[in-house]
Order: C-alpha cells, then structure tokens, then sequence
C-alpha cells in the first residue's frame, strides 16, 4: 500500500499576527512547525504502515525551510519526502495549492490513501483536502476520527454535528484527520540525527510536476486577498467596585438600562 500525506509547515501559533501597515502576516520570531492536525495525519500512514505495511511518502508544498517540517516526519517514520518549491508556486491560494499537490500526486502515481489534515492553523480553510480529491477525480472523507482499510476499501467515521457517520469508500481514497484520531508519537534521538544527517529529501519545481505556470501560485489563483486586519481590541468591561450588596443592585440596573433583563 502507497500512502502519501500532505504536510504543510506553519507558524507555531494560532494567534496570527497581522503587521497592520502592510496587511501580511508577521512570520519574524515565530518558529515552524508541522501543522498539528498533519502529525495526526501521519501517525494515521505510520500506524497503518505498522499493521499492513506500507510506504509512507510525505509531500510538502512551500518555500526551502519547509524541508525542516519534512525532516522531522521522516524521524516520525515517513518513507520518503517530497517538497515542491519553486519561486512559480509563490502566492497561491488553495485552488493553486490543490493544482500543485495533484500534479504531485499524479507524478508519484499508484497511491492508496492520500491522508491530510482537517485543517491549516494558520490558513484556516479546511479547503486544501477536499479541493486536491476533487481534482484528482477520487472519493474524499472528511473530519475522520478512526479509519479501516480492508479489501481494497476504507471505512472511516467522521464527526458530524451531533454525532458520527460511518463511511466507506473505495480507494484510492483522500481522507482528512482530525485532532481526536491519535496522539502523535515523538520521534526518538537517534532518528531525529538520522533524519537529519543520512535521509534525503526530494525538491520538485514546477518542471518537475509538468506544471504549466498559469495554474499555480499567484498566476493560477482566482482568489485575491483585497485587505487582511486584526478585528480591533475590545473594550475593557466596567468593574463594580462596591459591596456585594450594592454591587448586586448596580449590575440589575445596568442590565435592565441595556435592556439584557
Ligand atoms: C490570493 C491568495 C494568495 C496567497 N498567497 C500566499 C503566499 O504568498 N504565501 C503563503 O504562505 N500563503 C499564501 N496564501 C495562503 C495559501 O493559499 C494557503 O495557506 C494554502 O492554500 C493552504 O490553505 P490553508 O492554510 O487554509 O490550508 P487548509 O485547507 O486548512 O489545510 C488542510 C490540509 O491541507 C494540507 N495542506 C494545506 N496546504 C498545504 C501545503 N502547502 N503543502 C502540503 N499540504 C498542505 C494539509 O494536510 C492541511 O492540514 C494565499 C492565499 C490567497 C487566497
């Protein structure tokens, strides 16, 4: 079984900063990390990997340092690390990421279980996953929580609103995990020196995925940012200094006067 996950490298904090001059995001002094929910996604492939046997490829889209995020999952285990970068793939927007990680997807051919993760912490859409299935014409599951592949299918459930639905598809399938799925395993020394120091890890450019240039990055994006801003700080609340008695009394007229009772 060929299993390829999609990790994508953000800034470690879900509290994004926006320069309010310049409207882009403040990324100086903020480390990287894998994005959260893509761990989950890769302890998915590793576990499936450990019960089946599988080869566990994990591709990337994004600039240079983001060969640090595929680093860190080849000593979680991964088989092997693909980064598309190129400055051509600079400014997409999640149709454009979809594109570039299909014509991956396509060039690494033969796979299984394309796994993601529900969610970016720092782009927020939840659009990547499902927009790559669709474009790679292939059944897609999302917001999963346990999964089971069997005969050539994969049952997975998947949270809804009030509950969980059971879902099966067949593969080649692209399912996106959520948080609750697993508790991501911490690689050990030894791998993370190894991962460092002996694996390699694959750069593919726009050439490499038979990208035509107008489909990717801010050429192929049909989506434009016009302003991005911090929604202002709020007020400070009013403190209701006196007695508890007296204060009691104070808050019931305050509430009555803004007609909240
Ligand atoms: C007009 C426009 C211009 C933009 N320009 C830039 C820019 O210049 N620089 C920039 O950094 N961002 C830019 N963005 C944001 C960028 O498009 C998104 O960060 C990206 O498409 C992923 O969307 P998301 O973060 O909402 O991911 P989600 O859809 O929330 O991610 C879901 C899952 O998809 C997978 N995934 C998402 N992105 C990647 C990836 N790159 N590689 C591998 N897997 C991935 C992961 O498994 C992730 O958990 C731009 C967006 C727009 C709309």
């Amino acid at each position: 079984m060929k299993i390829v996950v999609l990790i994508k490298q953000v800034p470690d904090t879900t509290e994004v900063k926006l320069d309010p001059r310049t409207g882009t995001l403040i990324r100086e002094g903020v480390p990287s990390i894998i994005n959260p929910e893509d761990k989950n996604a890769l302890e998915e492939a590793l576990k499936l990997k450990e019960q089946m046997g599988a080869q566990v490829i994990v591709l990337s889209m994004g600039p240079p340092q983001a060969e640090d995020a595929l680093r860190e999952a080849l000593a979680m285990g991964a088989d092997e690390a693909i980064l598309l970068t190129d400055r051509a793939f600079a400014g997409a927007d999640t149709w454009a990421t979809a594109t570039t990680l299909g014509l991956a997807l396509k060039k690494i051919g033969d796979f299984d279980l394309v796994l993601a993760g529900r969610q970016a912490i720092d782009g927020d859409t939840a659009q990547v996953g499902p927009q790559v299935a669709e474009y790679l014409k292939i059944p897609q599951i999302t917001y999963v929580r346990e999964l089971v592949v069997e005969d050539g299918k994969v049952r997975a459930k998947r949270a809804i609103e009030d509950g969980y639905e059971e879902i099966e598809a067949k593969l080649p399938a692209l399912l996106t995990i959520t948080k609750e799925a697993n508790t991501p395993r911490y690689p050990h020394a030894g791998a993370i020196m190894n991962a460092y120091r002996e694996r390699k890890v694959t750069f593919w450019g726009v050439k490499d995925v038979d990208a035509n240039p107008e489909q990717v990055g801010l050429q192929g994006s049909p989506t434009q940012v016009k302003r991005s801003f911090s929604p202002p700080p709020k007020e400070p609340g009013q403190i209701i200094k006196s007695g508890p008695a007296e204060a009691a009394k104070e808050l019931v007229a305050i509430l009555r006067q803004k007609n909240i009772i």
